[in-house]
């Protein structure tokens, strides 16, 4: 396997600023709120990792890895030319990826705003979340993209390369560190017969359509109508966006296609044909133990396969690519063992408040999630997610809104679960071979990798 010209080195080596890369680099010097390559790390030239999925926890833990040194495959199950992506294709930090921003690089729409519109009988309310980092991507580009800046700096990208269940335990004896970077349900459990180790989830259908989208653009679209789930249309540009529907396990339809059409249809967007809708699943985080995320034989698992996308929305692709930076940055600080409960103290505030919030709909109060968004109205989409806590301070002003929730005895429930990190799969031992560590610890707050702002 070839080896790259110059490996990072320390904390002083410049990363490239090569034509199709932004100048910094977002795992080295910080970016969203990842807060970069703590100092002090040692060179790891002499050791090898395996990427396993090259989607975008994969890429960006191949991408992180080769920056401390490590010699790194990628090994992607599909070809970059012909890749399908399941997704909304909404990235709301593209700051975290070493691309530029351009067409080319699979960025057309820089989405000025998330517009959310709640329906509830005869009224609509609508309210806007702004996007400074946000676009709406040509996803399979943007992966393609990647790989080949990966592959010149010299990461061995393998597409069109399966690894099958029965040989995921053999690249330990291989590498010094594996990473499971499949999705959900990952590898790791396919290995081991252990799918079920996942909880929960929700299950959406999408299509790129063309029609015309020239009022929305460049803003995206997100609909709540009164079921357990949500639609959106995310433009590409005025005439070519990304329309798709989701629900909860618990309210699924049973026809996907037909509830998918009937959604197109009384929000005027055009109905794609059945063969260009694809059906995929986005986990429900947390919903996979967090002692499970790494075990100390060195597998060590990332984005979906952590089982860490955002409960409420079902965005996972800046959440993945945190967790394979911050696995990256143990890693060269020798401390991987702490992974699971890094990752853990970084998402919790946003397990908790997607979960309270998602109570509304599961409850069928409309009516407290207009309260909800109208007390968040204006916070940027990527922080309301990922750092939670204006959010909550914006909720804290509203004492009438906070009545109203806690006099919920649903929320009041789902409160009180969360903060005590009573997920659905706490009672579950992870097996011997994973850290144990106590529940009660998972959400300590952490001095290196703390929060960025
Ligand atoms: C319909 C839908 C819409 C969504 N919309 C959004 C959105 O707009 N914005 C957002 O942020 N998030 C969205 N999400 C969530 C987001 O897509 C995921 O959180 C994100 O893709 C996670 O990335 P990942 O790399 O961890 O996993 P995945 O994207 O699942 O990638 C796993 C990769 O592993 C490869 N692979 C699997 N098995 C093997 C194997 N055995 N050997 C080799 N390779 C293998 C697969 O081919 C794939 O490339 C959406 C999800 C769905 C289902």
């Amino acid at each position: 396997m070839s080896r790259p010209s110059s490996p990072a080195t320390g904390p002083s080596s410049e990363p490239d600023a090569t034509p199709g890369s932004d100048a910094s680099d977002p795992f080295l010097d910080g970016a969203g709120f990842f807060p970069g390559l703590p100092p002090g790390y040692d060179d790891r030239s002499d050791r090898s990792a395996v990427v396993v999925g090259g989607a975008m926890a994969g890429l960006a833990a191949a991408h992180a890895l080769r920056r401390v040194g490590y010699d790194v495959t990628l090994a992607e199950r599909q070809s970059y030319a012909e890749k399908r992506v399941n997704c909304g294709e909404a990235i709301t930090d593209t700051s975290l990826l070493p691309l530029e921003k351009t067409a080319q690089n699979g960025f057309p729409c820089a989405t000025s705003a998330f517009e959310v519109r709640i329906r509830n009988g005869d009224e609509t309310a609508s309210v806007s979340f702004p996007s400074a980092r946000g676009y709406v991507a040509d996803r399979n580009v943007v992966e393609r993209q990647w790989a080949r800046r990966l592959a010149e700096d010299g990461v061995a990208v393998r597409e069109e390369t399966s690894i099958p269940r029965s040989e995921f335990e053999d690249l330990l004896d291989e590498h010094d560190l594996v990473v499971d970077a499949t999705g959900q349900p990952s590898l790791a459990s396919r290995a081991a017969g252990t799918t079920d180790e996942y909880a929960g989830a929700m299950t959406a259908i999408n299509a790129d359509v063309e029609g015309d989208f020239a009022e929305l653009y460049p803003r995206a679209l997100i609909l709540f109508e009164g079921y357990l789930g949500y639609a959106w249309c995310f433009p590409k540009s005025e005439t070519r966006a990304n329309v798709g529907i989701g629900w909860a396990q618990e309210d699924l339809p049973e026809d996907f296609m037909a509830a998918f059409a009937a959604a197109c249809g009384r929000n005027g967007w055009p109905v794609p044909p059945r063969e260009a809708a694809n059906v995929a699943i986005i986990p429900r985080g947390p919903s996979l133990d967090p002692r499970r995320t790494y075990d100390r034989r060195g597998v060590v698992r990332v984005g979906d396969a952590a089982g860490i996308a955002n409960r409420f929305t079902g965005k996972g692709i800046s959440q993945a690519i945190h967790s394979s930076y911050l696995m990256a940055a143990l890693a060269a600080h020798d401390r991987l063992p702490e992974y699971p409960r890094r990752l853990h103290g970084t998402m919790r505030p946003e397990y908790v408040l997607s979960y309270i919030v998602r109570g509304t709909l599961e409850d069928g109060r409309l009516d407290l999630l207009r309260g909800i968004m109208e007390a968040v109205d204006g916070i940027d989409v990527e922080r309301v997610d990922r750092d939670p806590r204006e959010a909550l301070s914006r909720l804290a002003r509203r004492p009438v809104l906070c009545g109203r929730l806690l006099a919920c005895p649903a929320i009041r429930r789902r409160t009180i679960r969360a903060l005590r990190d009573d997920w659905e799969y706490i009672g579950r031992e992870p097996d011997s071979t994973s850290e144990r560590i106590s529940t009660e610890s998972l959400g300590e707050a952490l001095p290196v990798f703390g929060g960025r702002k």
